[in-house]
């Protein structure tokens, strides 16, 4: 299992629950989607109406869950959590879409992995807040139309350009989220810790925010993993250099990289010459997938410019050179 994976396991659900902020105001970082987001629900809240359907983009584990729970707090309705996968036929979409109740948010989750099918019930679903369904077989079937409540669909997508155009075209506000600084990442750290009831200084705070990838899921992972070292070792407060001891043993560097960024990286350089490689090319070598490569370890390195994407394939940076303390000769 990797440590500074974005994904989240099965256990660490139970604690994610208790470290959601319920409201708009605890949720750290992310300005502008935060402030646009107040504005448009005090707006919806105005009118009496429930709030437009959101699209949340952007990488794992930075608070897309959250945010669409905080919305359903923030606009006095519950929330219905469900998947794109998990929505097989009709019958699931419309089981889900009538029992919801006014204000309500529905958070489809990877919502770019629906079927077509389910899409086009969304529609009418979200456009005019009513499904045709279709009952019975053969030439006794007929299709009836059943209202819904006013409800907020908040879709989250890894990958936005996956989205089918007519869906995208029904979100009435799109929400980028980006990597996190690490003072925000800081700042969660702080509330985690206060939340796990642990206690560390400043300096400890922000190391382990500068190892966490710019992801509050990787922050709070590493933040319990270090807390595990202190315990065992006997420190109520874990200083700066506990939490450095403790984040070297977990094999994550000053940058948030581990091993298989190394190997990663270090493909590129020895075996390709710094690049351009091509995706395939570069998987096969290091025995990784391609998809995972581009999906879960690729973002983070282009993000801190050690990797660059040009039309001829994957090329490695000056700085990622110095990072791992080789020499940058460009023509080999
Ligand atoms: P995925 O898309 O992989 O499901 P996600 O983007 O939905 O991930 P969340 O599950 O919402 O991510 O967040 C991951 C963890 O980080 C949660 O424990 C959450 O409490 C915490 N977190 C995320 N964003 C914030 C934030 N802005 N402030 C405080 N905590 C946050």
């Amino acid at each position: 299992e990797r440590v500074v994976s974005a994904e989240s396991t099965v256990t660490e659900e139970i604690t994610e629950q208790q470290l959601r902020p319920a409201l708009l105001k605890e949720y750290i970082g992310q300005d502008e989607v935060k402030d646009n987001l107040s504005i448009f629900m005090k707006a919806a809240k105005l009118r009496q109406e429930a709030l437009d359907h959101v699209l949340l983009y952007g990488p794992p584990g930075l608070g897309k869950t959250t945010l669409a729970a905080i919305i359903a707090h923030e606009m006095g309705g519950q929330i219905k959590t469900t998947a794109g996968p998990a929505i097989e036929r009709a019958g699931d979409l419309a089981a889900i879409l009538t029992s919801l109740e006014p204000g309500d948010v529905l958070f489809i989750d990877e919502i770019h992995r629906l079927n077509r099918v389910i899409e086009e019930i969304l529609y009418p679903a979200m456009e005019d807040f009513c499904i045709d369904i279709v009952i019975g077989k053969g030439p006794t079937a007929r299709s009836v139309r059943l209202d819904l409540p006013p409800f907020t669909l908040v879709g989250a997508t890894t990958k936005a350009g996956m989205i089918s155009a007519p869906l995208r075209d029904r979100f009435g506000v799109l929400a980028r989220l980006d990597y996190y600084k690490p003072d925000d990442l800081a700042k969660i750290i702080h509330r985690s810790a206060y939340v796990f009831d642990v206690e560390l200084t400043k300096e400890a705070e922000v190391e382990i925010a500068r190892r966490s990838r710019g992801t509050p899921r990787i922050a709070n992972r590493l933040l319990k993993r270090v807390r595990d070292f202190a315990q065992v070792d006997g420190h109520d407060r874990i200083s700066l250099d506990m939490a450095k001891h403790a984040l070297e043993r977990l094999q994550v560097d000053p940058l948030g990289l581990d091993h298989i960024d190394e190997k990663l990286i270090k493909g590129i350089i020895h075996r390709f010459n710094g690049g351009p490689v091509g995706i395939e090319t570069i998987a096969a070598s290091i025995g990784e997938e391609a998809d995972t490569i581009e999906e879960v370890y690729e973002p983070y390195l282009l993000q801190i410019g050690f990797i660059q994407r040009t039309p001829r394939g994957r090329v490695a940076t000056p700085s990622s050179y110095t990072h791992f303390e080789l020499e940058y000769r460009k023509d080999g």
